[in-house]
């Protein structure tokens, strides 16, 4: 018998994982599992992790480890047992997902640093703040949580209806019985609103770990974790891989928020895996949302998820907001808003209360269209339209970054009559601003927060002085803004358009969680939706039922299509220089895995086709769909094909990535 060698998954995307002989005079034994080690590789050297110990598949030209970088496993079996699940359920090469699950120091190799040095406060340094009297459905549903010995729930409350309260107090049990608590919101900015909430009703300090601490921070709070000194973690998608050796409870706030769902590299849920988890660990995993994701309604239907919910709003004085629909057609708006809204908010702002203006499209204006000759400015290197920037002296690619000034004359016809399409956040900035002279119009857009917390720094700017927020999706998410009593989505009419089968839902969530923030305290609310198709039954289906009838419709209608939730999805993806080489890979992996799968068993295909944006960054981009109506299909089938795509011919000329329940499908 050859005596053994390492095992060693690297962080690349490659299926295998690579021999290595251990350094002269150590022996190779299964003390090294979990290990991380630097190996060389390549011209380069990289830091992996030892998979697996055993003889040699080849052992003539053995590489050998540099050197072994922790003595003992760095993650306990739990957590290396979640790798492992994400690794065969997205079918992602471990060493990627291994690198995904750990905060940047580590997985580069560096010390586990040592803890912090600043001043540790003890429980008896902070009295916590008493959490106001629970109302019964805040009771009933933490009695459900702390009651049960897991299994997941969904908790369906109404903005400001109190879940956090909820959370606080489902955190409380758990700490007392001497285990630990992870609760993730799906944006950076939601962490230090609910982190300052949490910590001011808990005795226990609470870490936090997003991508927006330092990578020495997050390496020391997952640490913290591991090893059961730290008891509660709030922190956004990447920390649902904190290990929790004393696991009791696992908290997902706003469960329907897309951000949950990693775009690039492994393509994980955060969602799914802490549900996997909890399962795993035997532990609770609370979902809170005012507007659930279908997929969870269904795991409700389904009996898989228990419904706990919370009808009202939590402060004794708040309403909900009444909503006014604003047919524009035929209307003269300026920069998209009617004359109405503009009256509307000069007087929210002269009896001295704060209003937010909604529109999900950064930049000055979309387009930049000739009107003599119909010549609008596209991006050389995309199938997409420059958006116009800096009160329209720029054009920016939102889709590669590229930039250029705003041309003096049409490059087909040599007119001067350039002019901007549509609204961007800059421009209805511009617009309020003008219409309404003597108040702060502050804007929230990727390009106004980019800066280290610039959103608390924008909303900091507002204060508590009468003045307009005006911003993208980022404003919709959970932020208090008590003295805000006007919401106004200035278009809603690009989420009716949507090819995509999920905009009826996104519509619905965003028009939701937007009215939310208006009229949180005692003042009462409005919600203002300016639109061309006022009839559009999605908008009725709200306006009657909320958005329990509209998801009720909408989840009936998934099904009668056999769409997801009630199909399974998986999108392959292939990029390259030409297009030709991005469909002769994906027809390869299609027959690769037609071959295997027989072609039937409850399997189907659609592709390759041309993706949703054909060209971007000057590469052709096309995609192949899998689809089945059983979750375990799918999966057979990828787990038996996968492992062969790395080796076809056609991969050689091609960046290719699957994408397991695709959320967005371009
Ligand atoms: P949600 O997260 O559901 O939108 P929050 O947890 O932010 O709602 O609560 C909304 C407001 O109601 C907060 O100001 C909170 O302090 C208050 N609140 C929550 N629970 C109660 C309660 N039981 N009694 C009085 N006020 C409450
Ligand atoms: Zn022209
Ligand atoms: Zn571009």
């Amino acid at each position: 018998m050859p005596p053994p060698v390492l095992q060693v998954a690297l962080p690349r995307p490659l299926p295998q994982a690579f021999d290595y002989a251990p350094p002269a005079g150590q022996a190779a034994g299964p003390d090294w599992l979990g290990c991380r080690v630097r190996v060389p590789f390549g011209r380069s050297t990289l830091v992996g992790v030892v998979v697996g110990c055993a003889p040699a598949a080849s052992p003539a030209a053995l590489k050998v480890v540099l050197e072994r970088l922790d003595a003992r496993p760095l993650l306990h079996p739990e957590a290396w047992d979640l790798l492992g699940f994400v690794a065969r359920y997205y079918h992602a090469p471990f060493g990627e997902v291994w690198a995904t699950a750990l905060p940047g120091p580590l997985r580069e190799g560096g010390p586990v640093p040592a803890a912090r040095q600043a001043r540790r406060r003890t429980p008896a340094d902070r009295s916590p703040i008493p959490t106001p009297p629970l109302h019964p459905e805040q009771q009933a549903a933490v009695a459900a949580v702390a009651g049960s010995s897991g299994g997941g729930f969904l908790l369906e409350g109404v903005t400001g209806s109190g879940k956090t309260e909820v959370y606080l107090e489902a955190i409380r049990h758990t700490l007392e019985r001497g285990r630990q608590a992870l609760l993730l919101v799906p944006e950076i900015g939601l962490v230090a609103p609910t982190l300052a909430r949490l910590q001011a009703g808990l005795a226990v300090e609470v870490h936090a770990a997003h991508s927006g601490c330092s990578d020495g921070q997050r390496a020391r709070a997952f640490l913290a974790m591991a090893e059961g000194r730290a008891r509660v973690l709030v922190g956004t998608r990447s920390a649902v891989f904190t290990p929790l050796p004393e696991a009791g409870l696992i908290v997902v706030d706003e469960e329907h928020d897309p951000s949950y769902k990693q775009q690039e590299g492994v393509r994980y849920h955060a969602r799914d895996l802490a549900l996997w988890r909890g399962q795993r660990l035997g532990v609770p995993v609370l979902l809170g949302s005012a507007t659930p994701s279908l997929e969870s309604l269904r795991q409700v239907l389904a009996g898989r998820l228990q419904r706990l919910s919370l009808p009202r709003r939590a402060h004794p004085e708040a309403r909900p907001p009444g909503v006014r629909v604003l047919d524009v057609r035929k209307r003269r708006l300026e920069a998209g808003l009617s004359p109405e809204l503009l009256q509307a908010l000069a007087e929210a702002l002269a009896r001295g209360e704060q209003a937010l203006v909604f529109r999900n499209r950064r930049g000055y204006a979309p387009v930049l269209l000739c009107h003599d000759c119909g010549w609008s400015a596209p991006c050389r290197r995309c199938d997409a339209h420059l958006t116009v920037h800096a009160g329209g002296r720029r054009l920016i690619c939102h889709h590669c970054g590229f930039r250029a000034p705003v041309p003096p004359a049409c490059p087909d016809c040599g007119s001067l009559a350039l002019q901007p399409q549509g609204q961007g956040t800059e421009r209805v900035e511009a617009a309020l601003a003008a219409a309404l002279p003597g108040h702060p119009v502050i804007r929230v857009d990727r390009d106004t927060t980019a800066v280290k917390d610039g959103l608390a720094k924008r909303l900091a700017e507002l204060g508590t002085a009468p003045g307009v927020l005006v911003g993208t999706q980022m404003l919709a998410k959970g932020h208090d803004l008590p003295g805000l009593t006007l919401a106004a989505v200035v278009s809603l009419d690009e989420g009716l358009y949507s090819v995509d089968f999920r905009a009826g839902e996104r519509l619905g969530q965003l028009l939701v969680q937007v009215a939310g923030r208006a009229g949180r305290a005692g003042r009462p609310g409005e919600l203002w939706l300016q639109t061309h198709h006022p009839d559009h039954p999605w908008l009725a289906l709200l306006l009657e039922g909320g958005y329990p009838a509209l998801a009720a419709a909408l989840l009936a209608e998934r099904e009668a299509a056999a769409l997801p939730p009630f199909a399974h999805w998986a999108l392959l993806r292939a990029e390259a220089k030409e297009v030709g080489e991005a469909e002769a890979f994906l027809a390869a992996a299609r027959d690769h895995l037609r071959a295997l799968d027989g072609g039937g068993r409850g399997l189907d295909w659609a592709g390759p086709v041309p993706a949703p944006m054909p060209r971007r960054a000057g590469r052709a981009r096309s995609q192949l769909l899998l689809r089945a109506g059983e979750r375990r299909v799918l999966q057979a089938a990828l787990a038996a094909a996968v492992p062969g795509w790395y080796a076809l011919p056609e991969a050689r000329r091609v960046h290719w990535s699957l994408d397991v329940d695709p959320i967005d499908l371009s």
